[in-house]
């Protein structure tokens, strides 16, 4: 029997998508011919393309001016690619440093400006979404991390400046409904909420990009990708085809406002058994709480081989905390069904009991 899958990334894909996409291995839409031995010039290929970037669009419902590409390198070479084509030559911008993700996108902008670190929660390992920031004028744009997934910890609300706004949304986009127009750009690994690891989704407001008066390697130019539709290189044929699959898998189900309402469910359910079981403590602060995430610890660290010997044998898989934080993390993505978080509560509840006795 399949897994119960809570692996923070790569992650839990729907089982249909994972269905279609072996079969596309093989003969991809019967033309007897494998996906990934076609060319990505193909008329085959570049429909993939355009519906994977046309899906995106919709789901989002992002409005006009904005360019969506896949890249690779992953959201790590994203931490780059935004400070070369966003920060003027001498220029500086406001970073939030709510997690190693956002210290890590920082630690490269430096190698092109100044770093202004408006605020951080590293002070408390990362458990919350620092709320009292002042953002200043000068900058050229403001970056955040929307959901912290080592962390748990997730913003419910977007900083307002007249700066530009970037956020890495690795792991909680396509999860809730957002305004995209208050993003100038957003990027996100594909293998947290999309598809598999190999592809890095970027939204770009278009008449940001050419104004640093940097020259940008074509490899890191937004521009150059944007005019090569995605296909400056050989893009990532699969993790693309994958990701297509999945964004059909979501609009299929109703799109990101029944799938937010999924989401909210899994995670109230999961949190409200961490907060009832005596056996368990919440990492993140409540108000920050992520919905994708759910770090949690055992109240008596003594009873970690009764409480893994449990979900092991339940079938879990995946739910060890990350090493820098300790405890547990529950990764609910959108491909988690309800009814594996309801396994997992049996579960906790199983643990209480056992200790208890
Ligand atoms: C996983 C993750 C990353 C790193 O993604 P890569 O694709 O491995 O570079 C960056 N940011 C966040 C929020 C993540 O969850």
């Amino acid at each position: 029997m399949k897994k119960h899958n809570f692996s923070a990334g790569p992650c839990i894909l729907p089982q249909e998508v994972l269905k279609k996409a072996s079969e596309a291995v093989v003969n991809f839409n019967g033309i007897n011919l494998s996906l990934i031995e076609i060319s990505h010039r193909s008329k085959e290929f570049v429909e993939v393309m355009e519906n994977a970037r046309s899906l995106v669009k919709e789901l989002l419902d992002l409005p006009e001016g904005y360019s969506v590409l896949f890249l690779q390198g992953g959201a790590s070479l994203e931490f780059l690619m935004t400070a070369y084509n966003l920060m003027k030559i001498d220029g500086k911008a406001a970073y939030f440093d709510t997690g190693a993700w956002s210290s890590k996108a920082l630690k490269e902008a430096k190698l092109l400006g100044e770093v202004d670190v408006v605020a951080s929660s590293k002070d408390k390992t990362y458990n919350y979404i620092p709320k009292d920031y002042t953002i200043t004028n000068d900058v050229d744009y403001v970056h955040l991390t929307s959901n912290n997934t080592i962390y748990g910890t997730q913003f419910k609300e977007f900083p307002k400046s007249d700066a530009l706004l970037v956020c890495d949304m690795s792991s909680d986009i396509f999860s809730r409904e957002l305004d995209f127009s208050q993003f100038d750009l957003v990027y996100a690994g594909a293998q947290k909420n999309m598809g598999p690891a190999g592809t890095t989704l970027v939204i770009v407001k278009d008449e940001i990009l050419g104004k640093t008066g940097r020259t940008i390697p074509s490899m890191l130019d937004y521009q150059i990708h944007i005019s090569k539709d995605s296909m400056f290189n050989t893009p990532p044929v699969f993790p693309v085809y994958v990701s297509m699959l999945t964004l059909q898998w979501l609009k299929d189900l109703g799109g990101v406002k029944a799938i937010e309402k999924i989401n909210k469910e899994k995670a109230a359910l999961l949190y409200a058994e961490i907060d009832r079981n005596s056996q368990f403590k919440g990492f993140a602060e409540v108000e920050d709480r992520s919905a994708m995430n759910v770090t949690f610890n055992l109240t008596n660290e003594a009873n970690q081989e009764v409480f893994d010997k449990l979900w092991n044998e339940a079938g879990i898989s995946g739910i060890k905390g990350h090493r820098s934080v300790g405890g547990y993390r529950a990764s609910i993505y959108n491909a988690m069904p309800i009814e594996s978080v309801q396994v997992l509560i049996n579960t906790m509840q199983q643990f209480e009991k056992q200790v208890h006795n």
